[in-house]
């Protein structure tokens, strides 16, 4: 397993192609806009050497009959996914912000059920899969799941426009090459391979769209752009809020990349993708009920810690308003926990969390923390908007006039942090993606309108409205 600074070092092993507001970056583990994202990572590996928390952080793989990462781990036993989501709520806690590797733990786990049992529709990508996955866990590898199309019209097919989705354009004796982006994509830049996965299930026609396969970063004809955040210019000044930590999304572009056979997992299988994106989905759902309550005790420890300054503490409205945003952010907690407890074996030997429950998690996630902002910008009062910057306050002129404006050092530093998550460079890794992160709202819906057993429902109701008679429960 990686140290911190090991995964620190092993990024700069790379020839990454990235550029940032339309310049090249010759070192990205440095730049003043990409580091804090790299040190959010650089928690996920430093969490397996921790004291306290380095038995949650490790598995134990049947793949390489050895410990591994957690991040880069199968959910073999039925315990690993309420792990992940204990896991998650530290890292969530411990870095205020998106730590991004979750999209490629959750990614591995959804490519090898789909691809298990599915050789000889393009031979055998589950056995290229577990030899690429054993090596990932080996170096203890960073993943970016790439997922997300551009998509441009949502109401039209890939084929109607081929250029919003990742294809293959050419297929050759030894690979394939793919062209096209993906978008939106979580720590791409702090990544050693990217895992291409589909976005969406596809129909008939659209095999060239049905691509899964492993390819390093910095593979030629990839190319990254850091992705603009609200006042992403604050990084690593007084005013950056967090100030350790912060998250990234990139667009990726892949300009006819070529990918080696060996690093084909799924070419056209149509069910495959499908099973794929499913899982996936699910797992990611559920994962969102790890993160974002940790991101949360961040947020209320920031609120809380703004009325201890003021003096308003011990007020009614306020100890009700504090105790509200932890009932709801313990509310997604459990829906997380209770998704991953109520877990089924696949027969491949992954377990999979509860469906229903992943995609509620997930929709509450999309709606309680906006609540929950919402009465942490209340507590706060308007001066997480307007106090000037720290270093007006820090400037040997101005500090003395300034110091009733700012208060204490702990008020000042925690109206900075609330403002960056709530609306600054922060917001986008915890606010933004609490919506869209594992799909928007209205993907959840459709989920659970299909899953819900309706008939079920109406069943019972006929039966105690004493319509049918009670064949389930007898009182003899
Ligand atoms: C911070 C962040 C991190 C992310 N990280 C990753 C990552 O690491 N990897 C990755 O692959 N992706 C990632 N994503 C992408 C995420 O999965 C998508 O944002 C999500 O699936 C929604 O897709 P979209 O952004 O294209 O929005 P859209 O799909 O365009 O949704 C916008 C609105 O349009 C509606 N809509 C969309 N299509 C239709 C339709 N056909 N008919 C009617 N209504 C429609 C939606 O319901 C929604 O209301 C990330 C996103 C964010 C914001």
């Amino acid at each position: 397993m990686r140290t911190a600074p090991e995964y620190l070092e092993s990024l700069r092993e790379r020839d990454l192609r990235l550029f940032v507001d339309g310049e090249r970056v010759a070192d990205p583990v440095d730049h003043p806009r990409v580091r804090p994202a790299v040190q959010a990572v650089a928690a996920t590996y430093a969490l397996a050497f921790h004291p306290e928390h380095r038995a949650l952080a490790r598995a134990q793989s049947a793949l390489i009959d050895g410990e591994v990462n957690r991040f880069t781990h199968l959910f073999t036993e039925p315990d690993d996914l309420v792990k992940k989501i204990a896991l998650q709520r530290i890292l969530g806690r411990l870095t205020g912000t998106c730590f991004q590797r979750c999209v490629g733990m959750d990614g591995v786990n959804a490519t090898f059920l789909a691809t298990h049992g599915r050789a000889g529709k393009g031979g055998d990508g589950h056995a290229r899969f577990v030899a690429w996955l054993s090596e990932v866990q080996r170096n203890d590898d960073m993943l970016n799941g790439a997922m997300t199309d551009p998509k441009g019209d949502r109401s039209k097919r890939p084929t109607e426009q081929p250029d919003a989705y990742l294809r293959v354009v050419e297929r050759r004796p030894d690979g394939l090459v793919i062209r096209g982006a993906k978008v939106h994509q979580t720590g791409a830049a702090n990544s050693h391979h990217i895992l291409v996965m589909p976005g969406q299930a596809l129909r008939e026609g659209e095999e060239d769209f049905a691509i899964v396969c492993a390819l390093p970063v910095d593979a030629p004809g990839v190319t990254m752009v850091l992705g603009r955040q609200p006042s992403d210019l604050r990084r690593g000044g007084p005013d950056a809020g967090n100030a350790r930590f912060g998250g990234q999304e990139c667009a990726v572009l892949f300009d006819d990349v070529f990918v080696p056979t060996e690093r084909v997992f799924v070419d056209g299988d149509l069910e495959a993708c499908a099973t794929l994106v499913d899982a996936f989905s699910s797992f990611h759902r559920a994962s969102y009920g790890g993160c974002k309550p940790g991101n949360l005790d961040v947020l209320i420890g920031a609120a809380d810690l703004i009325t201890r300054e003021h003096g308003v503490r011990r007020a009614r409205h306020v100890r009700d308003k504090l105790v509200e945003m932890t009932h709801l952010t313990e509310t997604i907690h459990a829906i997380g926990l209770a998704a991953s407890e109520r877990s089924a074996r696949h027969p491949s030997g992954v377990h999979q969390v509860d469906k229903v429950l992943a995609n509620v998690c997930k929709h509450q996630v999309t709606r309680l923390p906006y609540e929950i902002v919402r009465l942490a910008e209340d507590l706060a009062g308007g001066a997480m908007s307007t106090i000037p910057s720290l270093a007006d306050r820090d400037h040997p002129e101005l500090g003395a006039q300034l110091a009733p404006v700012f208060g204490s050092d702990a008020r000042a530093r925690a109206l900075r942090l609330l403002e960056s998550m709530t609306y600054g460079a922060g917001s986008v890794p915890f606010r933004i993606e609490c919506m869209h992160g594992a799909g928007s709202p209205e993907a959840q819906r459709i989920v659970l309108e299909r899953e819900v057993d309706w008939d079920a429902k109406v069943a019972r109701a006929r039966v105690l409205a004493g319509l049918d008679d009670d064949g389930e429960l007898s009182l003899d």
